[in-house]
């Protein structure tokens, strides 16, 4: 299926739409470089590519207009919710504008008995964690990072809970989104399951922006465990650590959270939060119930980690030790990069069945050291998913090169083991030709469905789905 494309990166907006556009939003539209810049992609690998104006966002009228507006010019159009994405989702390749969207950021409805809440797309979700605090109730997708809501939904994002909890594809109940044509739509109900018509919200929940862009999220809600406990244990390999993991998982342990550090991971930690934790292969781990459950839980994952060869695996309930625990886990991503000044990190995120977790980690870990790279491994490993974090200095072709060999045969690896390019940051401009691999002519329905829904592609074009491009790290490097 071939799309209209907005063609090559022209060096303005059409004059039409910038005056529609300034007399639409008046100071809410601006084309200042500096506000330009920083919504252009700034966390990743890929070069930025600034948009020609930013829309700010403040009700779904002012989305449906400025989509209207870019239609009737052929203007390509990217929601901007924290611009936290890792894969260059926000980059502008054909210009346009970026519609922010982080003003809207509003609690709508909280459904106490019911277990849901009703947000506006640019809450974030420590925001939303703050506003239901007094609830009893909590929601479970904590991405590393200050996400916005409707970025998290539009990149399925998940994070430490998604073990027992799930992502958000599983705890998004509705939504709401302006479509191309400037149609505003809503998706599911506040029902907790439904058998009625196509599922759109799951459609929209990972679009990436690329079929419609999200003014409102139906949440579901959980009810605060009545205790938690959590601990750590450390494993001579890496490769053992991520067996104990699928041994926990075929013994049924309830595990609300189960997170892999490698050795480097561990000292990068120790460095930031001043801690004394041994620098070997750990797994991080929390139990949610009630008192009794939780210590069961703790005391048969004890067993699986002693008979897997680990050391001892100490648990507590103490709130001050877990929190202290899961804040070094929270800030691994920063703690490396300080342990590697001037360096750029480039992360690569992959997801296998669990039964391939091991040979996957273990792999890696092998091509990392023939590389000689400096390249920690972090995992959600309870889903069969592991980032490598890839610390570069970007003088170094050969040092990119490198990297890159190891992106494109670790992807390709997590492929042909039945696995993804990508189990939470999304495609992006940086993983199309392995989503290509991935999905095979799969490719050509998701292309209708764009089509169908963009014909003029004017939503986030370039991404997900655009022909790949070959991968350059920095522009520099070898293609994949
Ligand atoms: C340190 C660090 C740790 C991270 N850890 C995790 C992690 O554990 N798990 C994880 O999943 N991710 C993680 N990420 C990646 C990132 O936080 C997620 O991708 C997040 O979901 C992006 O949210 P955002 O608000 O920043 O979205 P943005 O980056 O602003 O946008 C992301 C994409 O969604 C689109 N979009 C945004 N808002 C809307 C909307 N309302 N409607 C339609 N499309 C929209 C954008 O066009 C873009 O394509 C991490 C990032 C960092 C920097």
């Amino acid at each position: 299926m071939q799309h209209r494309s907005p063609g090559h990166k022209s060096s303005a907006l059409p004059i039409e739409a910038a005056t529609a556009l300034r007399g639409r939003f008046g100071e809410d539209f601006q084309t200042e470089a500096a506000v330009c810049q920083t919504h252009a992609q700034t966390l990743t690998w890929l070069p930025p590519e600034a948009p020609y104006g930013v829309v700010f966002a403040y009700r779904k009228e002012d989305i449906r207009d400025a989509i209207r507006i870019c239609s009737r010019y052929a203007v390509p159009i990217i929601a901007f919710g924290a611009g936290t994405s890792l894969e260059g989702q926000v980059n502008a390749p054909h210009g346009g504008i970026s519609l922010d969207l982080s003003r809207m950021d509003k609690l709508v409805e909280l459904a106490v008995d019911d277990m849901y809440v009703v947000v506006e797309p640019g809450m974030t979700r420590e925001a939303l964690d703050a506003s239901l605090q007094t609830s009893g109730l909590f929601f479970p997708v904590d991405p590393g990072a200050a996400a916005t809501l409707g970025g998290m939904a539009s990149t399925r994002a998940s994070g430490t809970n998604a073990v027992r909890y799930g992502t958000m594809r599983e705890n998004t109940l509705a939504l709401e989104v302006v479509l191309a044509n400037g149609e505003i739509i809503r998706t599911g109900t506040r029902a907790r399951k439904s058998s009625s018509g196509y599922d759109l919200t799951r459609l929209f929940v990972g679009a990436e922006g690329t079929l419609g862009i999200i003014t409102g999220l139906t949440l579901r809600l959980y009810p605060i465990p009545e205790a938690i406990a959590g601990g750590r244990c450390t494993f001579d390999t890496i490769a053992r650590a991520a067996d104990t993991v699928l041994q926990a998982l075929k013994k049924r342990i309830d595990l609300a959270r189960i997170e892999l550090l490698d050795s480097l991971c561990v000292r990068a930690c120790n460095r930031h939060a001043k801690l004394a934790m041994e620098e070997a292969p750990t797994l991080f781990v929390e139990f949610h119930g009630d008192m009794l459950h939780v210590e069961r839980q703790a005391e048969k994952f004890r067993r699986i980690v002693v008979s897997g060869g680990g050391r001892a695996f100490d648990w507590a309930t103490d709130q001050e030790e877990r929190s202290k625990l899961w804040a070094a886990r929270r800030n691994a991503w920063w703690a490396i990069h300080e342990m590697f000044p001037g360096r750029k990190g480039v992360t690569t995120d992959v997801c296998v069945p669990i039964s391939r977790l091991s040979d996957c980690v273990d792999q890696a870990r092998v091509d990392i050291s023939r590389l000689g790279l400096d390249a920690p491994i972090v995992g959600h490993v309870g889903d069969g998913n592991f980032h490598v974090l890839i610390m570069l200095d970007v003088e170094n072709s050969a040092e990119i090169a490198k990297a890159e060999e190891l992106i494109s045969r670790l992807n390709q690896m997590a492929i042909e083991m039945g696995g993804t390019c990508t189990g939470e940051h999304g495609v992006g401009q940086g993983k199309m030709a392995y989503a290509a691999i991935e999905h095979g002519g799969a490719i050509a329905t998701m292309q209708a469905i764009k089509h169908a829904l963009d014909p003029n592609n004017i939503l986030n074009p370039g991404k997900m789905l655009a022909p790949a491009k070959a991968n350059r790290l920095f522009g520099q490097g070898r293609s994949p």
